[in-house]
């Protein structure tokens, strides 16, 4: 199994944990530089994004989880997904609290790849624009209410150990481990 490195300054960590676990890897919470060190894979949870910048920034972590994503496989949910987007590795724009406040939270089940995955939305965000070498995993209506058009809602850029995977929803939150099973494998 690989050691995973988990942002741990805020959000939900203990769940990317256990899925992490449960699927035969090893998570790791990451809090200082050198925790970072060794590290086979990264997951940057959910949160609030303005506080995990706070946090990275006082923490003197961010130069560190930039290089950190862009030399193993990462994975971005929610909150995440927006850092890789603000730290300059995953290539899109995102909308933050594009489908409403937390009472329109809603599960769906959604396209990944040839297949599929049951995902939570929590004041989750879109992507906006996505850089041309960045591919489009999941898309969701929303329930309609937020655009006529389907929203991008999960993209992967690289290759390999260079893989970046960002999705605006908590797959951790449903059980359902076919994100983490494809950033791991
Ligand atoms: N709305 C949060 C933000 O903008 C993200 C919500 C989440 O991670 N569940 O940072």
């Amino acid at each position: 199994g690989r050691v995973v490195g988990v942002l741990a300054l805020q959000g939900g960590v203990a769940e990317h944990a256990r899925m992490i676990e449960a699927l035969g890897h090893r998570p790791r919470p990451v809090r200082r530089l050198g925790d970072l060190e060794g590290i086979e894979a990264l997951v940057l949870p959910g949160g609030e994004s303005t506080t995990l910048h706070r946090l990275l920034t006082a923490f003197d972590l961010t130069k560190g989880i930039r290089d950190a994503a862009r030399r193993v496989p990462t994975l971005g949910t929610c909150a995440g997904l927006i850092l890789l987007a603000t730290l300059g590795v995953l290539d899109v724009d995102v909308e933050r609290n594009a489908f409403g406040p937390q009472a329109d939270s809603a599960t769906a089940r959604l396209p990944w790849k040839h297949g599929s995955v049951v995902a939570a939305f929590i004041r989750a965000p879109r992507v906006t624009r996505v850089g041309g070498g960045v591919r489009v995993c999941s898309t969701w209506q929303g329930g309609g209410r937020y655009g006529a058009e389907p929203a991008i809602v999960g993209v992967e850029q690289g290759e390999g150990e260079q893989r970046i995977i960002g999705v605006s929803f908590h797959p951790e939150l449903t059980g359902d481990t076919t994100i983490h099973r494809d950033l791991l494998d």
